[in-house]
């Protein structure tokens, strides 16, 4: 029995770690990888502290702040910051802890972290949000350096908030340091990071279907349901446009749309969406216009998976535990066969449960998973390249980023396919499990460096 409080989202992140390295050679071939499991398990170290700062009102607010400083084998920690009521330390550790190994898995020189507050921008003035930011990094400024820690965004944290953050460390310690990734363009952002973990999805996937299909099929022609709006959501969706795929749902905290007409959702209506979510409004408000009222029906309250009719790529780009065992089932109803996941732990564990006995049973016929992990590993992946710009004082044309962006993204999707088939021998016919595989090669990288 243990004497500490339970964190669910932690223990399930821990948990699906570690029940794919028990179901694998890893431990037998590496016996003393076992201790490192246990040892990896506890943050290095977690810092929480009081965020007081005054509303328009003139009224004192208090917050609550995190960094879980996870693990540092492998280089500086990294990993976003998020802005959002649900945040709790059970969040941040597993965020924090999925970050290892995706870190891992980027081949790049980062470690693991994850923070943020229990802050909810929805409702907030924008002069209250920046007030947030300069008292958030009056506390966070004294435990991060650009070789320290080096946090980014995550959800509620864009580039507008990284830049406050930004002008609030660079006020505090008098020295302008690549101490924040996924700054702007002209203060020393790499190009293509707003778009990396989005295009990093597509092209990850892109590897998955061009396998599966032993290379005859592409993005062309494929149905895509997407969840969320934010960053991640807006570039998946107009990267697979691009590819020629069409793109069947969005959605928000409130609820989802689908596309009626066999157009799809536009890249018009991408940046129609992109432009309303600044302004941080609903998804209603487009569901409401005549406009599109032909095009689109708008589903209150509801995820897009059990409301898709038709559908080949599912990229649940929203928030954690977005999809759980029914709607796993109802995507592979819909005809899913590529699902890949652009939020973190995107998918519950019975939805996993249900893709990979799909992948045992129905062998080259399956629907086939990618944990975020590996198929958003694109995001922090640009911001490593953003750190390494910033050390050597250079910036990167947006083709030299995207090009590398492309390199990491296949070397993630080929680094999970072979350590499944080194540890899990797949059985004749079945696709190797990415999600052991990627698990295992992230884990033992980490695993040796310790
Ligand atoms: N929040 C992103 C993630 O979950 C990016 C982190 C970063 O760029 O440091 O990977």
């Amino acid at each position: 029995m243990s004497n500490l409080p339970s964190e669910p989202e932690f223990e399930q992140a821990y948990q699906e770690l570690a029940s794919t390295l028990e179901n694998s050679t890893l431990f037998k071939k590496n016996p003393e990888y076992r201790r490192a499991l246990q040892v990896s398990a506890i943050p290095e170290r977690i810092i929480q502290f009081r965020v007081t700062w005054e509303n328009d009102k003139g009224e004192v607010q208090v917050n609550r702040g995190f960094r879980v400083q996870f693990n540092s084998a492998l280089g500086p920690y990294k990993g976003g910051l998020r802005f959002h009521p649900s945040v709790n330390l059970s969040i941040l550790k597993f965020l924090g802890f999925e970050q290892i190994f995706k870190n891992a898995l980027t081949g790049l020189s980062m470690g693991g972290a994850k923070g943020g507050a229990d802050f909810d921008p929805k409702g907030k003035s924008d002069g209250e949000i920046r007030k947030f930011c300069v008292a958030f990094m009056r506390e966070l400024n004294k435990h991060i350096g650009a070789d320290t820690d080096v946090p980014a965004g995550d959800i509620g944290v864009s580039p507008r908030e990284i830049g406050w953050m930004f002008g609030a460390y660079r006020a505090e310690k008098n020295r302008w340091e690549g101490v924040l990734t996924g700054k702007g363009g002209n203060w020393g952002g790499s190009l293509i990071r707003p778009e990396a973990t989005g295009y990093g999805l597509v092209y990850y996937v892109q590897h998955m279907i061009q396998y599966a299909s032993g290379g005859k099929e592409s993005f062309e022609g494929k149905r895509v349901a997407i969840s969320g709006s934010g960053n991640v959501a807006q570039y998946a969706a107009l990267k697979a446009i691009e590819l020629g795929a069409t793109i069947v749902s969005l959605s928000d905290s409130k609820g989802c749309i689908i596309a009626t007409d066999e157009k799809g959702i536009t890249p018009e209506l991408v940046h129609i969406i992109a432009d309303l979510k600044v302004k941080r409004k609903a998804l209603t408000e487009i569901a409401e216009s005549s406009e599109y009222k032909q095009k689109l029906k708008y589903i209150d309250g509801a995820r897009p998976w059990k409301n898709v009719e038709k559908v080949d790529v599912a990229l649940p780009s929203a928030t954690q535990n977005e999809v759980s065992g029914d709607e796993a089932e109802a995507l592979i109803k819909a005809g899913a066969k590529f699902i890949a996941e652009g939020s973190n732990m995107g998918c519950t564990q019975d939805a996993i449960d249900i893709f990979e006995k799909d992948r045992k049973e129905k062998k080259g016929e399956a629907i086939w998973y990618a944990p975020g992990k590996a198929a958003n590993a694109g995001g922090v992946a640009v911001s490593g390249l953003e750190m390494a710009q910033n050390s050597a004082r250079l910036k990167w044309t947006s083709e030299e980023v995207d090009e590398k962006l492309k390199g990491i993204m296949k070397a993630c999707f080929e680094n999970g396919l072979e350590t499944a088939k080194e540890y899990v021998a797949p059985a004749e016919g079945e696709f190797p499990s990415l999600v052991a595989g990627s698990n295992i090669a992230g884990f033992k990288k980490v695993a040796a460096a310790m």
